[in-house]
């Protein structure tokens, strides 16, 4: 009896252990994304770990998550929502301020959307490169916002700004039953739409290209070469329009970039995601948005 009373104890004391040890595990598994995210990437290996992680992470830190768990019961939205309209005349008021555009979009919070009436049937994340042209973000986030709403889908608008110049994001949209209008045949440029595995089975973008143009050719060969199919909607339906813009001082345009797409078939699987390593400066949620400051430099 007192050998049982004995092994007892010790069997319960020995559960509360690694009851204990599994929530150091799980505390330490969470706190650690919070600390990481402060973090210089060590290899451009972790690069796409880190991705998975952060994006899973973020959902669950999120109060949105909390608002899709409530969702859970509600049906699927159409695939074709109600609210879709047709081409929209663009307005861009001079006077235009962020608190009016936080305030025409109350469901955003801190750049996520859900639909409340139905349960979205695709969940986007927006990408935006952006440097100096915060005029143009705001216009961007007053005309997408409402554009993606329509759609009901579940989406996250990420202003990614690069320490060093980047292309930017620079078209807008006029029809919510859109892609683009083509420059040229074949022209990947301006607003491309890739599921997370096509853009790492084509290992992301190049790091290779520094000023204007080529990079989004240089996609269009990667999705080429994994013979993958572009699809484009009729011209009267994708239609975008630019704002006026003069060329970016320090973005020249890069005139090494022809020699660069001749190389993409041999360089692809080692330019890319596999060779990206960043550091993250800064992380700021705002009402419509979540601003994310990096320095980058490829590997050697
Ligand atoms: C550049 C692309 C650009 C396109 C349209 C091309 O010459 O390489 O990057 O998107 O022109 O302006």
């Amino acid at each position: 009896m007192g050998f049982n009373l004995t092994f007892h104890l010790s069997y319960r004391v020995r559960i509360l252990l690694l009851f204990t040890l599994c929530l150091m595990v799980v505390g330490w598994a969470t706190s650690n994304y919070f600390v990481d995210v402060f973090q210089e990437l060590p290899t451009a290996k972790n690069v796409r770990a880190y991705f998975n992680k952060a994006t899973v992470l973020d959902e669950e830190a999120t109060p949105t998550t909390q608002a899709l768990i409530k969702t859970a019961d509600l049906e699927n939205c159409p695939s074709l929502s109600p609210h879709l309209k047709g081409q929209s005349k663009l307005v861009f008021k001079p006077d235009l301020t962020l608190e009016e555009v936080q305030a025409e979009n109350p469901k955003v919070h801190q750049g996520r959307y859900h639909p409340e009436e139905c349960k979205a049937l695709q969940r986007v994340a927006i990408l935006i490169p952006h440097r100096n042209r915060e005029k143009h973000l705001m216009y961007l986030l007053e005309h997408l916002h409402p554009f993606l709403q329509r759609q009901q889908i579940d989406y996250g608008i990420y202003v990614i700004h690069q320490i060093l110049a980047i292309d930017n994001l620079k078209l807008l949209v006029l029809n919510s039953r859109n892609e683009k209008l083509l420059r040229y045949k074949g022209y990947f440029g301006g607003v491309t739409a890739l599921t997370r595995e096509q853009f790492f089975k084509v290992n992301g973008f190049s790091n290779n290209y520094w000023g204007w143009g080529g990079e989004d050719d240089d996609l269009r060969l990667r999705v080429e070469l994994q013979r993958m199919k572009i699809f484009r909607p009729v011209p009267e339906v994708g239609k975008y329009t630019m704002i006026f813009h003069t060329r970016d001082r320090g973005n020249e345009v890069n005139i090494e970039r022809m020699k660069l797409l001749h190389q993409v078939s041999r360089v692809w699987k080692t330019d890319g995601l596999t060779s990206c390593s960043y550091k993250l400066l800064s992380l700021e949620h705002y009402p419509l948005y979540v601003n994310i400051t990096v320095d980058f430099w490829t590997d050697p």
